[in-house]
């Protein structure tokens, strides 16, 4: 399931392809994917000038010099293929610019979505409302602000979008993990230090994990590249059971339904 860092490297990737080019021509190959594609898409992207990309959340945004921002969200599944090869049969929207280059987004769980938004209204759009800050831009003192007062575990609140925006399982795993937090301790009991270690330890993971998506998109130069996916290695996500650095044992928790993993001895 993509998160923060494979949005973020696909943007970089389609950015590559769109900045600056005019669309040719764009094809929406099936009415839907989570829900209704939007019906002028062809009307109002056709002939536009792509003039920003940038992201917002797990959202990816491509902008057009007619005030539109299309907005993409990857669901479980979404990958953006460039010059691809051959159209197959999950490859539900396409984007030809005025270069020749193709941009198809394949969905084979159809869980993502695209929306057109007037780039002067993307704050007041309903999915972006209630998103709290970016992982990027928020202070310690902000997120301690935010937690004050909460008793739901550390690890529930980071995942709410309202709190901190585009954090998913895994990042909050890690960066927990190098903050030395416990997954339960309560949110709004954690030290103004421990968040100063927290907000950079956030940072870092996905910092880090953004830089290894970047460094294959060099791979897109070659047909049928498909962006935003990449191995990354973890200190203790998915590791149940494995050694942590400190010598002792990768544990895992059920919090929410979704697993949470940590070191007993590492995170308090
Ligand atoms: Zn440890």
């Amino acid at each position: 399931m993509p998160e923060l860092p494979e949005v973020e490297t696909t943007v970089r990737g389609l950015e590559r392809v769109l900045i600056g080019r005019r669309v040719a021509r764009i094809e929406a190959r099936r009415p839907d994917l989570r829900r209704a594609l939007p019906v002028d898409l062809g009307q109002r992207l056709t002939g536009s000038r792509i003039t920003e990309l940038g992201r917002r959340a797990k959202y990816g945004l491509i902008g057009t010099d007619r005030g539109d921002t299309l907005v993409f969200h990857l669901g479980m599944s979404g990958h953006w293929r460039v010059d691809p090869s051959e159209i197959g049969r999950h490859d539900h929207f396409i984007v030809d610019t005025d270069e020749g280059r193709r941009v198809a987004l394949n969905d084979a769980r159809r869980f993502g979505s695209l929306d057109l938004v007037r780039t002067d209204q993307l704050a007041e759009w309903p999915p972006f409302v209630a998103l709290g800050p970016e992982p990027f831009d928020i202070t310690p003192e902000e997120l301690g602000a935010r937690l004050g007062g909460r008793s739901a575990p550390i690890k529930l609140l980071l995942l709410d979008q309202r709190i901190i925006a585009g954090l998913g399982n895994i990042y909050v795993c890690e960066a927990l993990y190098r903050a030395g937090i416990h997954p339960n301790r309560k949110g709004g009991s954690i030290s103004p230090e421990r968040l100063r270690r927290l907000v950079p330890a956030i940072r870092d993971v996905l910092a880090e994990a953004i830089a290894a998506g970047g460094s294959t998109l060099r791979d897109f130069a070659s047909p049928d590249g498909e962006l935003g996916y990449f191995s990354k290695s973890f200190a203790v996500y998915d590791r149940e059971g494995k050694p942590c650095a400190c010598g002792g044992t990768v544990s895992r928790i059920v919090q929410g339904g979704r697993s949470t993993f940590y070191c007993p001895r590492c995170q308090r």
